[in-house]
């Protein structure tokens, strides 16, 4: 017979588990959280919206959404929707009007052809559409590759779905393009994917056109799966032309395209986006939705087409404005002395602040407390990332000079190389 004593014993004896003395465990979020969801670590942005929240007069550089609403007649879409009752599911693929308008929007932009009916799905944001595509494709222990400095969620939705994420670093000196060298000497028996987000957050990076062939060529020679994540297709600049990664050859059949219509529109609240994928594939990404989801919001789809519709003007109109501002920012740093890459795309600019003696932690919360300037710490998208902050430029040109003139004064009492 064995005798319970010690943990055993706590764990079988009521009395003892209610009595005041509180056994020695490990956390309750070790105990009762999956491993794979209790070793991601908080995201790096979120402590720095908690220290905002209890300040005023904060300039903010940190949140990537745009500053502008959403265009008028997009918001007029969206109130004749629910005026005509369109309160129902849609169609778990999402509205086929929705589906038809996109499938000619990108065939129009980049030459790539979806059928509206089996290849495109509509998914609450491209933050879905990366979760399922992830999901559907990923055994466990396969490896992703991803460029870093990369997106917040990219880590932690490729370990979510029981992959394992593989970081390529890429730096300042290479503008933050993806070297294809080292990304095939990071391909392994293993790695089941690329992913790839041009234009890039937090860089503001995109791939020219040299080197986004060389990292298809590598696709096709190595057999990958590709999520492309072309949520800032819209926003480049200085004669950059975007060019989708599924519209170049051999790709589109082993490319998950994913987009959305937050940036560009400047939907973020509607919760919008889509993957475009061969059926076989988009099936596959179709289950998870459909058990999980259900449909995107019908009225937000219902505003998302008017947006396909009638919104170009409004999307040139923003891109002039972002792109007065990223000009504002990348010669004002430099100024600072703060070095900084042209970005060609999205609405981030991504400064080193080496010359400062400070992390970027370290930068962004003494910059966030002593001038009410916040902006995002690099490292908060990988270890690559550190040494630089993240500013988003998608607020006022007021504000841009106004959060300039801070970190100016910031950086000259640090005695940085001004
Ligand atoms: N992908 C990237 C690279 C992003 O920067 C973001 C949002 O910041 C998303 C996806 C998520 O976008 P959505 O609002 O469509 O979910």
């Amino acid at each position: 017979m064995t005798t319970q004593t010690g943990a055993n014993r706590l764990k079988t004896d009521p009395s003892i588990l209610n009595s005041e003395a509180e056994p020695e465990r490990p956390p309750l979020s070790t105990r009762v959280l999956a491993r794979r969801v209790d070793e991601v670590p908080r995201s790096g942005i979120r402590r720095f919206f908690d220290i905002m929240a209890t300040m005023t007069d904060v300039i903010s550089l940190g949140v990537g959404e745009p500053d502008f609403d959403t265009p008028e007649q997009v918001i007029e879409a969206g109130r004749h929707s629910l005026a005509a009752r369109r309160t129902h599911y849609a169609s778990n693929y999402g509205t086929i009007e929705l589906r038809r308008a996109l499938a000619h929007h990108l065939e129009r932009l980049y030459d790539v052809r979806y059928d509206p009916t089996e290849e495109i799905l509509i998914t609450i944001g491209a933050s879905e559409a990366l979760d399922v595509a992830c999901r559907a494709t990923l055994d466990p222990g396969d490896e992703v590759i991803l460029h870093e400095p990369s997106y917040v969620s990219y880590r932690p939705c490729v370990i979510f779905a029981g992959g394992v994420p593989v970081g390529v670093n890429t730096s300042i000196d290479d503008d933050f393009a993806l070297d294809p060298a080292k990304l095939e000497a990071a391909i392994t028996p293993r790695t089941k994917a690329l992913l790839l987000n041009y234009p890039c957050n937090p860089t503001g990076a995109v791939l020219p056109h040299d080197v986004q062939d060389e990292i298809a060529r590598i696709a096709v020679r190595h057999d990958l799966l590709v999520y492309s994540d072309e949520i800032y297709d819209r926003l480049v600049y200085g004669g950059y032309e975007m060019r989708s990664m599924a519209a170049l050859p051999g790709m589109r059949r082993r490319t998950v395209l994913m987009g959305g219509f937050s940036k560009a529109y400047a939907m973020t609240g509607w919760r919008i986006g889509y993957i475009c994928a061969p059926s076989e594939i988009l099936e596959g990404i179709l289950k998870i939705h459909q058990y999980v989801i259900m449909s995107a919001p019908t009225v937000a789809q219902d505003a998302a087409l008017e947006a396909l519709k009638s919104s170009e003007s409004d999307v040139r109109w923003m891109l002039s404005h972002y792109d007065r501002r990223r000009q504002l920012l990348v010669e004002g740093f430099n100024r600072i002395g703060l070095r900084t890459s042209e970005p060609k795309g999205a609405f981030y600019v991504f400064p080193e602040i080496t010359s400062t003696g400070l992390t970027s932690d370290e930068f962004a919360e003494q910059l966030l407390r002593q001038e009410s300037v916040a902006v995002v710490p690099g490292s908060a998208f990988g270890q690559a990332g550190e040494g630089h902050v993240r500013c988003c430029y998608a607020t006022s040109e007021a504000e841009l000079r106004e959060a300039l003139v801070r970190i100016e004064r910031f950086v000259k009492r640090r005695g940085g190389d001004v």
